[in-house]
């Protein structure tokens, strides 16, 4: 079967899957101080559902498959998991997005089952910042799983952080971690998704600020901080503290070639800076992803609602009415998004 493509050209190659909605930290912009609401027993999908689907979708042409979730190492079947997918012969690379906390334990594991890649989330190198965006986090735990990414061998690394203005991050810091290590740090607008843009979360806890105040209910499009301001930024500072000016990476010499993200590089620094502009320019035109969530719908698009779930073909054993889920997904996968706030599930379940 040859690659898919959708209404629009797009080859659909990539899968991004939630294999989880539950997490070990409840970061103030993803997920209610109290976590995600439990599921009944059999509402999630199970490894074994995952695998399977993937591979069905690995004969329409997917190649490339990250976890996520919620947080994909707080699921006890993610290693047999990555093991099973690493066994479907069209998969050509398995990645997973991940807040780096069980890292250290459970890389070795990682590397054996097969897993190619890792994304680890950190959004500020002020432990007691981690403290309160991630509410249950501390920072020397991602720290930790960054040095476990390095040492065993997951290649590239990549940093991912999510710029709030009202956070008043130390982006330069940030940067500055891939001047000696070979890691990619990469900024992140940050995205009106699910309550945290729609509603906010009703609660009364601090994420930080100045007087100790801020709270992601009351973050609006005006904390969206584009990423032409952020780069020139973050090379200002560069300047200021003689490491010398942002450079651009030619386009394909990126960590991940042809990705959302555009790079940038501190002179004969080791890694790289990039930004993932999801808010002020769009990259749906060359867009090749679908989505799978915890509790298996299929999501043609982050930012709009409309899903194809696939759970109970799944249980039935119906191969081929999964694939005319999938097929009918793909085929209504949108132009280009909207991003008009919120949407109805958060990120922890959409599988960001
Ligand atoms: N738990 C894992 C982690 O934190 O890396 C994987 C799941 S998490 C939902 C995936 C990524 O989505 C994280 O980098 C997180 O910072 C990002 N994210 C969550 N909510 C977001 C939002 N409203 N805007 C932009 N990024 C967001
Ligand atoms: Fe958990 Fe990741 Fe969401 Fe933070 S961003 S609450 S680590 S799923």
């Amino acid at each position: 079967m040859p690659v898919q493509h959708d209404g629009f050209g797009r080859n659909i190659t990539y899968l991004r899957i939630a294999v989880t909605d539950k997490c070990n930290f409840r970061c103030v912009y993803c997920m209610p101080e109290e976590g995600v609401p439990s599921r009944a027993h059999g509402e999630l999908l199970t490894a074994e559902e995952i695998a399977r689907f993937v591979q069905l979708v690995a004969g329409e042409g997917i190649r490339r498959i990250r976890l996520t979730g919620g947080e994909p190492l707080v699921s006890r079947r993610i290693v047999p998991l990555i093991a099973d997918i690493r066994a479907i012969p069209q998969i050509e690379d398995i990645s997973l997005t991940t807040n780096g906390a069980l890292l250290p334990r459970l890389a070795p594991q990682l590397k054996e089952a097969g897993l190619d890649r890792v994304n680890i989330s950190l959004d500020t190198l002020s432990p007691d910042q981690f403290g309160k965006i991630t509410r249950l986090g501390r920072l020397e735990q991602t720290m930790r799983g960054i040095d476990a990414a390095l040492t065993w061998g997951f290649e590239p690394v990549k940093v991912n952080c999510v710029v709030v203005r009202r956070l008043d991050q130390d982006v330069f810091g940030l940067a500055r971690l891939s001047v000696e290590r070979p890691i990619h740090l990469r900024f992140i607008e940050y995205m009106p998704i699910g309550d945290a843009g729609a509603r906010g979360y009703r609660t009364a806890d601090a994420a930080t600020g100045k007087d100790g105040v801020l709270r992601a209910e009351e973050w609006d499009a005006s904390d969206t901080v584009p990423s032409t301001e952020l780069r020139e930024r973050i090379s200002a500072a560069g300047v200021a503290a003689g490491v010398g000016a942002l450079e651009p990476v030619e386009s394909g010499e990126g960590p991940d070639g042809a990705g959302p993200a555009r790079y940038w590089r501190f002179p004969g620094a080791a890694g790289t800076v990039g930004f993932i502009t999801a808010m002020s320019s769009h990259f749906c035109a060359s867009c090749n992803r679908m989505r799978l969530t915890a509790d298996g719908s299929i999501r043609p698009c982050l930012f709009s609602d409309a899903e194809y779930s696939v759970r109970a073909a799944l249980r039935a054993g119906d191969d081929g009415r999964v694939l005319r889920i999938y097929r009918d997904a793909i085929a209504h996968k949108p132009q280009e998004h909207e991003v008009i706030g919120g949407t109805a599930r958060q990120m922890s379940q959409i599988g960001g």
